[in-house]
Order: structure tokens, then C-alpha cells, then sequence
């Protein structure tokens, strides 16, 4: 395997917006008068806060 360049170890901290997972569960609001469908109350999305890593770096 080749070794990456890594550059000097970033701090990180867990990212508070999934915890740590690297998912979130948002709530799916259906709020615009679906009548009569009902969906999934909530899915897993990708936590754009720190990118599905679960860590963002403390800057
Ligand atoms: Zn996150």
C-alpha cells in the first residue's frame, strides 16, 4: 500500500451534529398536504456537517 502524505495530525472532535455516526436521521415533514400517503418518518442521511466521518476538525 503507499503511504499517503499526511500532513501534520488535525485535531478533531466529534461532530455533535450525528454524534459521531456520520449519519443523521432527519425527520421527514410531510407538511404540504400529501393526503393520504404516508412516507417513512425519518431516514438516515449523510451528515454534512462533518461528511459521514463522524469527526470535524477543531479549528
Ligand atoms: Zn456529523
Amino acid at each position: 500500500m503507499a503511504q499517503r502524505k499526511t500532513a501534520r495530525r488535525q485535531p478533531v472532535k466529534k461532530c455533535l451534529d450525528c454524534k459521531g455516526t456520520g449519519e443523521i436521521t432527519e425527520s421527514v415533514r410531510v407538511g404540504r398536504a400529501r393526503k393520504g400517503r404516508e412516507t417513512a418518518d425519518r431516514q438516515t442521511a449523510l451528515c454534512l456537517t462533518c461528511f459521514g466521518s463522524g469527526q470535524v476538525p477543531i479549528d
